[in-house]
């Protein structure tokens, strides 16, 4: 059979003749949310960042209230630009900039990235036009939107050693090393997903700063729990405007900033740098037509619900949040470590670390899906081969639970070696060692497909 004719066949969703009853609807939504990872319970190490009931309750009525607004305009809607000005400035004094430093909310720790290294792109187009292939230095460890940016605007990726030689935090001499005359932009993070270290932040600048290329700090994951931190009297490496050499960050609200999903900063220390992100078409028929980010329409209910959550954690919630958080982490981190089984990987600074086995009766990932077959989600990371934890506030309850059953987990997933050769343990160990990647690469596209076709 043709795949034509079989697409035809199958039988699809179409939209209803008639438009479906609300009641109807929203037990569908419910039903449908069951098969969902129960974040709240505090079992799941990732993806979802909540406080307080009170403080959701805000950021809904914020969010509701400005619901069908666009920022598209600030013309029409002053009060949403207002708003943005606003979280950049209070962003811009939490990082130790001034009133020079400038930015914009994007919709995600993504959106600032590939907004960052397409401004760079641009600004040195210009500045150094002999530059044809322009070249961004890259610790190993550092997201991977840096790679979709990269490859999205055809900026040249090149990746420094961040192992276990400098204990998984970027290799300084190799950053050093990688400078030629077509690099524009060097990389850091504060803190790196997999493991939680902060880089040389100091030191790297510094590189850039002598070698005249600009230095952009990756504090998606830790720009709104680092500050906290060290306000709190933990000791933190320096990682923002404070360090000569420093020209832009990007900072995720929509993490441990406590924002709605799709909330982000991004930050230079210099205004010709950030006039680069921008696109102006002024010879539309629609009209003349400029805007500072990748969106054209924007939702104004995310930037009025941003403001609205940043407003009522203020100082003392975040304080407040950070240290429930990092206590949490610590102690995590301290039995984890103890068992001998299991390693902390490096030196995690904040409340994002990993571990690996040391023990060859304990597969790793193994572990990780006889904890999932018991409600607790820890993401498999790879080279090596690790658990992640992402350490969210309200955790704090159920440090012990998670301790205990990480001790049953061990002695059971030890007791059926069998395990590491079946189901996700199976996958990711398969991709984690496989030797083609570009095979790998056609693989994963395959299944993302699956997931996204239409039924
Ligand atoms: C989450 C994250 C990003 C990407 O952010 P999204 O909001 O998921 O697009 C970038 N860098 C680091 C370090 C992150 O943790």
């Amino acid at each position: 059979m043709s795949p034509k004719k079989r697409r035809r066949k199958r039988k699809s969703v179409t939209l209803p003749e008639k438009g479906v009853p609300k009641e109807e609807i929203f037990k569908e939504l419910k039903e449908l949310k069951e098969q969902d990872v129960d974040w709240k319970s505090g079992k799941c190490f990732a993806y979802v960042y909540y406080y307080t009931d009170e403080h959701e309750e805000v950021i809904q009525k914020a969010h509701n209230m400005y619901f069908p607004t666009n920022a598209l305009s600030p013309l029409a809607f002053p009060s949403l630009a207002k708003f943005e000005s606003e979280i950049v400035s209070m962003a811009a004094d939490l990082f130790h900039g001034n009133y020079k430093t400038c930015g914009n909310v994007t919709s995600g720790g993504t959106e600032s990235i590939l907004m960052a290294i397409k401004t760079y792109r641009d600004y040195y187009r210009k500045r150094k036009p002999e530059i044809k292939k322009p070249e961004v230095i890259l610790p190993e460890s550092v997201h991977a939107a840096f790679n979709k940016a990269c490859h999205y605007f055809d900026v040249v990726p090149v990746y420094i050693p961040a192992g276990e030689e400098t204990n998984w935090k970027a290799d300084v001499d190799a950053f050093e090393a990688a400078i030629n005359e077509n690099t524009i932009l060097g990389v850091g993070s504060a803190c790196e997903f997999p493991r939680g270290g902060v880089d040389p932040i100091k030191k790297m600048a510094a590189i850039a700063k002598k070698n005249r290329i600009s230095f952009h700090v990756d504090s998606c994951l830790g720009g709104y729990m680092l500050p906290f931190l060290e306000e709190l009297g933990y000791e933190i490496p320096e990682f923002d405007f404070r360090v000569p050499g420093v020209t832009s960050m990007s900072a995720d609200i929509h993490k441990y900033g406590m924002t709605p999903k799709g909330s982000s900063t991004l930050l230079y220390k210099r205004e010709r740098i950030w006039k680069n992100q921008f696109h102006a078409y002024t010879e539309w028929m629609g009209g003349v037509y400029a805007s500072p980010t990748m969106s054209g329409t924007r939702p104004g209910s995310i930037i009025a619900g941003a403001w609205a959550g940043m407003k009522q954690m203020g100082m003392d919630g975040y304080l407040q949040m950070a240290k429930q958080t990092k206590e949490a982490t610590d102690k995590l981190i301290k039995e984890i470590d103890a068992k001998p089984e299991l390693e902390v990987l490096g030196d995690p600074v904040m409340t994002v670390f990993s571990f690996r086995s040391v023990d060859d009766e304990l597969e790793i990932f193994a572990l990780g899906d006889v904890l999932k077959k018991k409600g607790w989600m820890l993401d498999k990371l790879q080279f090596p081969k690790a658990l992640h934890c992402i350490v969210v506030p309200h955790q704090a309850e159920v440090v012990d639970d998670f301790l205990e059953v990480l001790d049953e987990s061990i002695d059971y997933t030890k007791k059926h070696p069998e395990l590491a050769q079946k189901g996700d343990a199976a996958m990711y160990g398969m991709m984690a060692t496989l030797e083609k990647r570009d095979s790998l690469d056609r693989m994963v596209n395959g299944f993302l497909a699956d997931q996204y076709k239409s039924r």
